[in-house]
């Protein structure tokens, strides 16, 4: 390894990994790769794979001792993993940053802490609990998730009464779930914000977020929004990833309310879905900022060239790549996955215009 060359440890193989690692290439980053399953996507564009249990603290020893610095690209990994690793190497976003993002309750108080705008929440352990928080509300219906490991609507549910508190908290089958005020909104955007280890912040134009049972469709940008509304939506993230001191990526998801309010519903802190349009309508995309943020490197230009509509290829859709290819301004991906699972991300494509 030249000097020039730095390694990055990536713990997790899928699909944001691989652009990640695609993207640190040119920038004399290698990969390596941490995960337990040998046919991630990722490892088709790295020779250097370690398979282990995140569990695995012999393993997660040997591959700290290989890299130079570590990041992840999904945020189920244990927080354990990543406390652990942070006593052997810097890891970016910390253990701080990735225990908000995993846990609702605890994200949602950040967030509050930090005076940015929540949907109201509460904590339920019971039916009874649930209907209780209803009351002192004063509303007849609500949301309830679990507190952990909910992704693409999975593990949450609408309650339409008080009635209806008890089946749906048994429906999660969860010990706590947080319950959530409904929020009446006209649309979802997402804002994806990075900040290197200078404490140099940036952020890209939001993206209107369209979701179908409850898998991002599409992404488009400009999203059809006030200026000034966007404007804000940057400054909430800019100021989220300054307070919780982000070192990488952070995708922020926010509802814009009916009255133009803007309330942020999740964060996750790597590369995210809704920003995948930036790797062919801007000038740096959102996984060369990871992979520069986390190397120590400056953050790169964050302007858009072009209007981009991004749509998700989930399953069989991935079959429709021949013909997406027959647009010379579809910019195809695929992620390199064997089998099309129905819901599966297979791929994505971004159609530009300038
Ligand atoms: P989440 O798992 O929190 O990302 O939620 C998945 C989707 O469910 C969101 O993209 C929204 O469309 C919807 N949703 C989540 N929370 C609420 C809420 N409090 N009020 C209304 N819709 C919600």
């Amino acid at each position: 390894m030249s000097a020039r060359q730095k390694i990055v440890g990536m713990l997790g193989g899928g699909q944001l990994g691989r652009m990640s690692a695609l993207a640190g290439a040119p920038l004399g980053l290698v990969t390596h790769l941490y995960s337990p399953d040998a046919a991630d996507p990722a490892s088709q564009v790295t020779p250097h794979h370690m398979i282990a249990a995140y569990e695995d603290r012999e393993a997660l020893a040997k591959f700290a001792s290989l890299v130079d610095v570590i990041t992840y690209e999904f945020e189920n990994i244990p927080v354990e993993t990543v406390r652990y690793l942070e006593t052997l190497k810097p890891v970016y976003p910390s253990s701080h940053v990735l225990a908000i993002a995993q846990e609702r309750i605890a994200e949602k108080t950040a967030m509050n802490a930090y005076d940015l705008p929540t949907t109201r929440f509460a904590a339920a352990r019971s039916g009874a609990d649930v209907v209780s928080v209803m009351d002192s509300w004063g509303v007849n219906r609500c949301i309830l998730k679990t507190t952990r490991f909910g992704y693409d609507g999975k593990g949450q549910t609408l309650v339409k009464s008080s009635a209806d508190a008890d089946s749906g908290f048994s429906k999660l089958k969860a010990d706590i779930v947080i319950v959530e005020d409904v929020v009446d909104f006209s649309c979802e955007i997402s804002v994806i914000v990075a900040r290197d280890t200078y404490g140099q912040v940036g952020s890209y134009a939001p993206s209107l977020n369209v979701h179908k049972d409850h898998i991002l469709h599409t992404s488009t940008v400009p999203a059809p929004l006030p200026r000034e509304l966007l404007k804000e939506a940057q400054q909430l993230a800019e100021t989220l990833a300054k307070k919780i001191d982000l070192v990488g990526v952070l995708g922020v998801e926010m509802f814009v309310t009916n009255s133009n309010g803007l309330l942020i519903n999740e964060i996750a802190p790597r590369p995210h879905n809704s920003g995948h349009w930036t790797m062919d309508a801007c000038a740096c995309s959102q996984f060369e900022q990871h992979m520069r943020a986390v190397a120590g490197m400056p953050l790169g230009d964050f302007s858009r060239h072009s209007d981009a509509v991004m749509t998700n290829l989930l399953g069989e859709d991935i079959l429709q790549v021949p013909a997406l290819l027959k647009n010379p301004h579809a910019h195809v991906h695929d992620y390199g996955k064997a089998e099309a699972k129905p819901g599966r991300k297979m791929g994505h494509v971004t159609v530009i215009s300038r």
